[in-house]
């Protein structure tokens, strides 16, 4: 049996690897390592996989959902509405623009940000609803939507994990997560579902202006070559990884394909076993895995984490403090959120490996485990 891993980025390589090593050495050969023809290439074939109008490329995850804030205006003071249950980039950047978090709970079977608990949140000082498709999992867009425009707020998707979810509304119309809100933003961090070889990310919007103010926040507030119109950042995708990035959108659908494949395997091999909760799904919306989570009932799930790792099987705990509970929120108030659901999912929850190279030798291997530590 191969060993092991969270993620299997090198046997995806290997199977690819001469048309990424041709575009690479492509890239080298023009020299052209920053902006220009790759990127822009990128940038378009991105926009039509996701039905946005515009992509604009840039530098990573965080920077994405940074220069989404500064785009909307947002200010000092203002408030955006997030979940607490998410990776630490989401609101992260929010506090470091002195936007205040106002942490929310999630729906506790979708692990995705709760509807009725953002309008119980909503205040004058509110100006965004930031979801988290987590774990690949779209929230519940139609409601947000409403919602938002009900409010007159922004919607920024935090779309790390969901690159290539369907999310189907209730007249039947179809779009992808992130595609969905004034502003997605995406990573290509290495083991995201569409990963590079280094550091990536991006954001889509349908609004010509909008596209224009993020495009410029992201090369240092310039307009024109030189002309600095407000303040920026310098956040750019460089063109090697667009060239990776470029042929790993090829075998985008595959890649769900196969997560999904492994997904129902464990689903199959945890059924009706009662300690363990196997993710939700339902059917609006196509979940794309980027992790597999379970909800143990019962069972000393770090234990679980630590024997697991004893056998050679890796499992994480995504992730072990929520975001109000991080010491750095304690200058906005993270302490005083009473979130039960998310503390309850926060010491239950253990993801198990999912890649697209799993075979299925190796997950029978990672359910015996699993099985063995939980019937004894
Ligand atoms: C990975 C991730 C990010 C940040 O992306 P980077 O490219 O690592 O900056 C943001 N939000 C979520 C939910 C993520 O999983």
């Amino acid at each position: 049996m191969r060993p092991l891993q969270m993620v299997d980025t090198k046997t995806q390589y290997l199977k690819i690897k001469p048309e990424v090593d041709a575009a690479v050495l492509a890239v080298m050969e023009s020299a052209m390592f920053i902006g220009g023809k790759v990127v822009n290439e990128f940038a378009e074939n991105l926009a039509k996989y996701h039905n946005s109008k515009y992509c604009i490329p840039c530098a990573n995850g965080t920077d994405a959902l940074q220069i989404a804030m500064m785009a909307l205006g947002l200010q000092p003071g203002d408030e955006v509405i997030t979940p607490s249950f998410t990776y630490i980039a989401t609101v992260e950047v929010a506090a470091l623009l002195n936007i205040k978090p106002i942490f929310v709970e999630v729906n506790p079977k979708t692990f995705c940000i709760d509807p009725e608990a953002i309008e119980k949140a909503i205040t004058p000082k509110t100006k965004a609803i930031i979801p988290v498709h987590l774990y690949g999992h779209a929230a519940n867009m139609e409601k947000i939507m409403t919602l938002a425009a009900k409010h007159g707020l922004f919607v920024i998707e935090d779309n790390a994990q969901a690159i290539g979810c369907d999310y189907t509304f209730s007249d039947g119309s179809v779009k992808k997560t992130g595609s969905i809100g004034h502003i997605g933003c995406t990573s290509f961090y290495p083991s995201k579902n569409l990963g590079a070889f280094g550091d990536g990310g991006a954001m889509f919007t349908d609004d010509e202006e909008l596209a224009a103010k993020l495009s410029m926040i992201a090369s240092h507030g310039q307009s024109k070559r030189y002309y600095h119109d407000v303040v920026g950042c310098n956040s750019r995708l460089d063109a090697i990884q667009a060239a990776i990035l470029n042929i790993k959108l090829t075998h985008l659908d595959d890649y769900i394909a196969a997560r999904r494949q492994a997904a129902d395997f464990y689903d199959q091999a945890f059924a009706n076993n009662e300690k363990i909760n196997t993710p939700f799904r339902d059917g609006n919306n196509k979940h794309v895995f980027h992790q597999y989570t379970l909800i143990l009932n019962d069972v000393d799930r770090n234990a679980l984490n630590q024997y697991l790792a004893e056998q050679g099987v890796p499992s994480m705990i995504y992730y072990p403090v929520p975001a109000h509970r991080q010491k750095m929120f304690d200058a906005f108030g993270g302490s005083e959120f009473n979130l039960p659901v998310t503390d309850w999912l926060t010491e239950r929850v253990i993801s198990l490996p999912i890649h697209t190279e799993l075979d299925e030798e190796q997950q029978s291997f990672i359910v015996s485990k699993v099985l063995e530590f939980i019937n004894k």
